[in-house]
């Protein structure tokens, strides 16, 4: 049977077009007598030479072959492989065109998917945080280099991928762009100059003793990911090896690579993890410490915490700060509010709103770091603070039913009806048993920080149309040269 195409163009044709707009992915767009392209790596302001990779009727997707002028806000990456590497989406444009990009997408999701309207929406978004030179030097913990812009170095943690290399070499670095395939970049630009020690160790030992890296196809081989993680206030390092096999002693040598791990200064926690499943999540449930911690520490907003492998923690501490404090403004605490922190983590918002609340509830399903949550309060003396482990959709009913105590018993009618509830789910955003419950509990404010302003919007329509109203919305760069972008937004009782 013959496929009908109606694409006007094929696979091939080669163009010469502007670029105008800039998608959600952070490719380019450009139009040919009507006709829409997206081209990957091209700068809005660009003017390019692009081919056809694939076309349909309306539009095609082409590669960026040429770029033939320049936009005035293109500039050069600093990583030698942003194109070919999926982590950076948007390396090549200015910062400051950056942030009017991200915040032009919360714009949109929240017009377009959330139904709220165009004007109102401008009325009351402020403008995105961005990443400062001048205060990062030093907070970023990084000594061997300067003159590095605020937005690179930034992250705290990275998990490598370790795959196999032509040579037959081990290798660990990021997947390309929608693809497992692993291009190796051992210094990566978002991540702390550690990383490279740390891996060039590791790689070390697994070529000299024949360790084989885990191959996704086969199901076979060792080494999956390596996880390092550093405290930036702390200097604390954290290494965790994740293998696939059902005990930590399968992996060779173990002492001679911890010899030259522990060698790296800021050394603290050395750790191996399970996970021998055929899956594309990286960490298994088992974990076992091999040296030093099982944590290492860190302190954000000025409360200190304690940080296991398998605990979230936000990614960007200079940029959590501010996002936090964004949070801790939009609650607006005077010192005797109960609080919920839905998503709550290691309980760092949950913490950072203890000092000025009554009490805080927090939620959250990875046990460990719950077990953290509370190591945290306990270490600051903060006595405020009940954590819950369980799925937010699960514990907030239950509570709100009867079936869950409250840590004092004549401060359940205050949980139950708490002055704000904050929630900062992951990427999928809130369950609607949750949103559900929330709106039973009837908070006077809730603050909702998000990392995916797609399921932000459909979670603030189920809110609004369940009588809150839409107050504030703010962007913050967590993630700078990347496509993602974090938003904290105030509704409060209509
Ligand atoms: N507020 C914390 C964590 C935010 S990330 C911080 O800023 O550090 C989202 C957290 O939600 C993660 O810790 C994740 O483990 C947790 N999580 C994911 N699904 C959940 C659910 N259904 N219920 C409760 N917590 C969940």
């Amino acid at each position: 049977m013959a496929v009908k195409n109606d694409a006007p163009y094929k696979k091939g044709d080669v163009f010469t077009v502007r670029i105008e707009d800039i998608g959600n992915d952070g490719e380019g767009i450009g139009k040919v007598d009507g006709y829409t392209l997206f081209i990957k790596d091209a700068v809005i302001g660009d003017l390019v030479k692009a081919s056809i990779m694939k076309s349909k009727k309306n539009y095609a997707y082409a590669h960026l072959d040429e770029v033939i002028e320049p936009s005035k806000d293109r500039v050069t990456p600093l990583c030698p492989v942003s194109r070919a590497c999926g982590g950076c989406q948007i390396q090549n444009l200015s910062y400051e065109k950056q942030l009017e990009f991200k915040a032009g997408k919360v714009r949109n999701n929240l017009i377009r998917l959330g139904g709220f309207d165009a004007d109102f929406i401008e009325g009351i978004m402020e403008p995105a945080i961005g990443m400062v030179d001048d205060e990062v030097a030093v907070s970023r913990g990084t000594t061997k280099e300067s003159g590095i812009p605020a937005h690179f170095r930034y992250r705290n943690k990275a998990q490598f991928p370790i795959g196999t290399g032509k040579d037959g070499k081990p290798i660990a670095g990021f997947y390309a762009g929608r693809t497992h395939a692993i291009i190796p970049v051992e210094d990566c630009f978002l991540g702390v100059e550690e990383n490279k020690d740390i891996l060039d160790a590791v790689l070390n030992h697994m070529e000299k003793n024949k360790i084989p890296a885990y191959d996704e196809k086969t199901g076979k081989g060792l080494v999956r990911h390596v996880l390092i993680r550093k405290g930036f206030t702390s200097g604390e390092l954290m290494v965790c090896l994740v293998i696939n096999a059902k005990s930590a002693k399968a992996f060779p040598k173990t002492e001679q690579l911890v010899d030259k791990l522990k060698a790296i200064p800021g050394m603290k926690s050395i750790s191996i993890n399970l996970n021998s499943k055929n899956t594309n999540v990286i960490l298994g449930d088992e974990l076992e410490t091999i040296w030093g911690e099982d944590s290492i520490t860190d302190t954000l907003c000025g409360i200190e915490f304690s940080i296991s492998p398998l605990s979230f923690y936000q990614v960007n501490p200079v940029q959590t700060e501010k996002l936090y404090g964004t949070a801790v403004d939009y609650a607006g605490l005077t010192g005797n509010e109960t609080v919920w922190d839905l998503y709550c983590g290691i309980g760092t918002i949950s913490l950072s709103m203890a000092k000025n609340a009554g009490h805080v509830y927090g939620v959250e399903v990875i046990p460990q770091a719950i077990d953290n949550a509370r190591d945290n309060a306990k270490n600051n003396n903060i006595n405020n603070a009940t954590f819950y482990v369980g799925k937010a959709e699960e514990v907030l009913p239950a509570f709100y039913e009867g079936k869950l105590g409250a840590e004092v018993e004549d401060s359940r009618e205050k949980a139950l009806h708490p002055d704000v509830i904050v929630v900062d789910p992951p990427r999928k955003g809130c369950d609607k048993d949750c949103l559900d419950t929330m709106l039973k509990m009837s908070p006077d404010r809730i603050v909702y920080v998000s990392c995916d302003s797609a399921t932000l919007a459909r979670d603030l329509r189920i809110l609004v149309d369940g009588g809150y109203e839409l107050k504030r919305v703010r962007p913050c760069d967590m993630f700078p040269n990347t496509i993602h972008i974090e938003t904290v937004v105030l509704l409060t009782k209509a």
